[in-house]
């Protein structure tokens, strides 16, 4: 259903993706560990086309778009509606509500009615476990909240895929277990997902294959006991044995 063939990503001299190859079929968990500046998030963000690609081509579901052409910009849109992506940093919008925040989407991107986008978001808020906090700001929530608002944001775009990025990477300790909980659950219901993270154990328990990717190559790829018992490059190895 996901299908990166040859992707590349240059941003001036610095080649960052050198030949990204990858399929996630429907459902799947697929977790992207490597070492600071492998290219991880790039790749999520060329997936989104936050970032475009100088090659290769991508394709989810009927929409492809290969970028070793020129690619107008409505491809680039059918493409785009496809995923979308939890941050890091949340990236809430800080003058609006939860229920703002969530609703946006739906009626800018979607041009759903204000009615339906409102109840919708109710219902991704509940979900997460924040239907007492719909008219909250951003600054009035915890950080885990926060993100939690980021995945039901991400959810009302009813994309396809949803790739997180470091979602629980500037989380307080105490707070990453309801962020990785939400994720799982969403896991469990069988959405396709994208992960980048450092949480190994999360990895372990959730995902149908890990990646390990390294100067902006997928160096392997297997299923999490085996990549974390028995990885089969030398890399990896040595990657595992510093994180863990
Ligand atoms: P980390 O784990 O530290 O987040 P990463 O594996 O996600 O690292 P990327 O953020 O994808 O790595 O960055 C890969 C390389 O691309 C880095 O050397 C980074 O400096 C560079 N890079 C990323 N974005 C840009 C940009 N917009 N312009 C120039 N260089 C960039």
């Amino acid at each position: 259903m996901i299908s990166i063939n040859g992707l590349h990503k240059q941003f001036g001299d610095l080649e960052v993706l050198k030949g990204i190859d990858l399929q996630v079929n429907k459902g799947q968990v697929i977790v992207v560990i490597g070492p600071s500046g492998s290219g991880k998030t790039t790749l999520l963000r060329c997936l989104n086309i936050l970032e475009v690609p100088t090659a290769g081509s991508i394709t989810i579901d009927e929409q492809t778009a290969d970028f070793s052409k020129t690619v107008n910009k409505r491809t680039v849109d059918l493409l785009r509606r496809e995923s979308a992506m939890v941050f890091q940093h949340y990236n809430l919008f800080p003058h609006m509500t939860a229920l703002q925040n969530v609703m946006e989407g739906p009626v800018i991107v979607k041009k759903m009615s204000k009615t339906d986008a409102r109840a919708k978001a109710e219902q991704l808020l509940n979900k997460v476990g924040l239907g007492d906090k719909l008219d909250f700001y951003p600054h009035q929530l915890s950080g885990g909240q926060q993100q939690r608002v980021g995945i039901a944001r991400a959810l009302a775009l009813e994309p396809k895929v949803m790739l997180f990025d470091e979602p629980t990477s500037a989380l307080d300790p105490e707070l990453v277990g309801e962020v990785l909980q939400v994720m799982k659950d969403l896991a469990s219901e069988g959405i396709t997902m994208v992960v980048v993270t450092h949480e190994m154990r999360f990895a372990n328990d959730v995902a149908n294959e890990v990646i390990f990717m390294d100067q902006g190559r997928i160096i392997e790829r297997s299923k999490p006991i085996d990549m974390f018992t028995r990885p089969k490059e030398e890399r990896t190895r040595q990657f595992l044995n510093l994180i863990q």
